[in-house]
């Protein structure tokens, strides 16, 4: 850290007479909020880097340098504007860090953090008065707008929020319409990808003293943690944020909308612009791209599918998830809650414990909804001992290649596999947290537990998201790479149906099921017995962190 601290030094002003705010590790922006109106000169910030909160998890050593780069990098660009900075390393709760500064810098403003985790380390100094939540300027959507939607009560439904949000917006309306007559393209965007037209090659970012000591910070203390750490495709600067989302204007969003659901070995991100890391951490504003992408020359289903994932879903999972208390309270009553964090099978697959056992006061390791009851253990697969089944294997070394994945890989292999297994919806919502350079509590816990299996039953989906081998052959390219054949020995068609099987009872009266359970009735009892068998054997062998084989099934 010598040049950084020698850099923030070099900018500091004087301290003295300001009024402090504590801008969390999510925040750094000074577009929105007390930074963006207030001068520079009377205005103090606290930032915090936090080894404690970083160990908590086995997070992916991108994700960390990811955190930590941006937030220097923002400390020297708001010391160069005037603002005064206080760089904190804090070894614990952010609560405890902050406190010990109150008598200097007296009673903090924060903006309501996004994290339900950090409201809950943080209630203590509220409730006692000496910081003050103000509003967080970053979403694009109220509480109120929320609940005054069209969701009267559960199920919540993204459709009925998107609507009411693009008519209280107003982005592509015309008056009371929906340019181009309809809210959804859905239906036009689900093009299989075949190589061409050609893939966009994600930029790269230049090298800087921060990101090299933060890489060797990584290498130091966070050395255990899992994942590739690739400092070369680590956005950390507001030049690299503005190259980012450059590139995917005019690279990718021209096709997002028709290659949406495609999925391919050969590119990892195709044609979806993987901004979402940064807009969690508010380096790119949603209001901004929202507003740039509204404006652009593009064809009306890229445009409208791009908008929709940010004024749409983004906002919904927030507001669901805040809503819940993180999924604590459901209408069917209270949920279970882990103790502490999970690990996602960290610790079957390093065969070592993860992090201490102590429980800190006010935090725990959130909501563990099952609506299907589902206890299998989260396979070794998933932290990178190979499975045999070339989909899982291929979208897994993506994601310990650089902490990412587009949406259709998270969705439909990744939870699809865990559905079809029955795996603890928790644990691998553990998993996606730990492994995804975007996730935080607000947007992991609703896409995993909400929509990637079936947690929270019916109240965010309409059917759990399953599919067989069939679907997975016609969007992607990974058969080709397989020793299965989709079409006769694909483990992945037995595990469809033995999961429909499995779960009759509960899913025998969904309207949106109708067809498959139909179909499922007309398999005789053989092929159900052979389709169950195959579940136990793939379970059993992957739960060993073996490999599946056509030998071996
Ligand atoms: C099982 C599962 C887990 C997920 N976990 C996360 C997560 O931890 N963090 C996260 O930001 N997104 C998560 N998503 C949503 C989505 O997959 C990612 O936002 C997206 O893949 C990020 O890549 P991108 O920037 O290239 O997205 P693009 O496809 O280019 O989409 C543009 C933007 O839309 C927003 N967006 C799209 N879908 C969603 C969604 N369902 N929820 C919230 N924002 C959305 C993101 O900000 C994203 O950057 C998850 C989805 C699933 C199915
Ligand atoms: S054949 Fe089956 S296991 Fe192999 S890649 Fe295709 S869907 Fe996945």
């Amino acid at each position: 850290m010598v040049y950084f601290k020698k850099e923030l030094a070099r900018r500091q002003v004087k301290a003295g007479g300001r009024r402090w705010l504590f801008v969390p590790y999510d925040q750094l922006t000074d577009e929105i909020g007390p930074l963006s109106r207030e001068d520079p000169g009377s205005l103090g910030i606290v930032l915090v880097e936090n080894p404690w909160k970083a160990a908590r998890r086995p997070y992916h050593k991108q994700k960390l340098a990811l955190v930590i780069s941006n937030l220097r990098h923002f400390a020297l660009e708001q010391a160069d504007r005037g603002v005064a900075v206080r760089h904190v390393i804090a070894e614990g709760p952010y609560a405890t860090a902050l406190e010990s500064l109150i008598p200097e810098l007296g009673t903090l403003r924060v903006m309501v953090p996004a994290e339900r985790e950090l409201r809950s380390d943080l209630a203590r100094l509220a409730n006692q008065g000496s910081l003050q939540f103000i509003p967080h300027e970053g979403w694009l959507s109220t509480s109120e707008q929320f609940r005054e939607s069209d969701i009267k009560a559960p199920p919540w439904k993204m459709d009925k929020f998107y609507r009411s949000i693009r008519l209280a917006t107003g982005v592509l309306m015309e008056g009371e319409k929906p340019v181009g007559g309809r809210y959804s393209f859905d239906v036009e965007n689900r093009l299989p990808w075949h190589g061409k037209p050609a893939s966009p090659e994600p930029p790269s970012f230049p090298r800087d003293p921060i990101k090299e000591e933060v890489g060797e910070l990584i290498g130091r203390t966070f050395a255990h943690h899992p994942g590739k750490l690739d400092l070369d495709a680590l956005p950390t600067t507001r030049e690299d944020a503005e190259k980012l989302w450059s590139w995917a204007k005019a690279e990718c969003l021209p096709l997002f909308g028709p290659y949406e659901d495609a999925m391919s070995h050969r590119s990892r991100s195709l044609f979806h612009t993987r901004i979402s890391s940064l807009v969690n951490i508010h380096r790119l504003l949603p209001s901004r791209v929202i507003s740039d992408v509204a404006g652009m020359k593009l064809p009306l289903e890229s445009k409208e599918g791009f908008i929709r994932q940010i004024l749409g879903w983004r906002e919904f999972v927030r507001h669901v998830h805040e809503g819940t208390d993180g999924f604590r309270k459901l209408p069917g009553g209270k949920m279970p809650v882990e103790k502490k964090p999970g690990h996602g099978g960290y610790e079957k697959w390093a065969g070592k414990p993860w992090g201490s056992s102590k429980k800190v006061k006010g935090l725990d390791g959130g909501a563990a909804p099952c609506a299907l009851g589902c206890d299998t253990p989260l396979p070794p697969a998933y932290w990178g001992e190979p499975s045999g089944l070339a989909c899982l294997d291929t979208v897994v070394s993506d994601v310990w290649a650089e902490g990412y994945s587009h949406h259709i890989t998270r969705l439909m292999i990744l939870s699809n596999l865990a559905t079809l297994l029955d795996v603890r919806p928790r644990g691998l919502t553990d998993w996606f947290w730990v492994a995804y350079t975007d996730a935080y509590d607000w947007v992991v816990e609703p896409n995993v537990l909400g929509m990637g299996t079936y947690a929270l039953g019916g109240l965010m989906t309409t059917k759990p998201y399953v599919s067989g081998a069939a679907y997975i052959n016609r969007m992607s390219d990974y058969c080709s790479l397989c020793a299965f054949n989709p079409k006769t020995d694909c483990p992945f068609i037995s595990l469809y149906w033995a999961f429909l099987a499995r779960h009759e009872a509960v899913l025998k009266t969904n309207p949106r099921l109708t067809m498959p359970m139909a179909s499922l009735g007309k398999r005789g009892p053989l092929r159900r017995k052979q389709d169950e068998e195959v579940y136990k054997r793939v379970r059993e062998i992957l739960e060993k962190g073996d490999k599946v084989t056509p030998k071996n099934l």
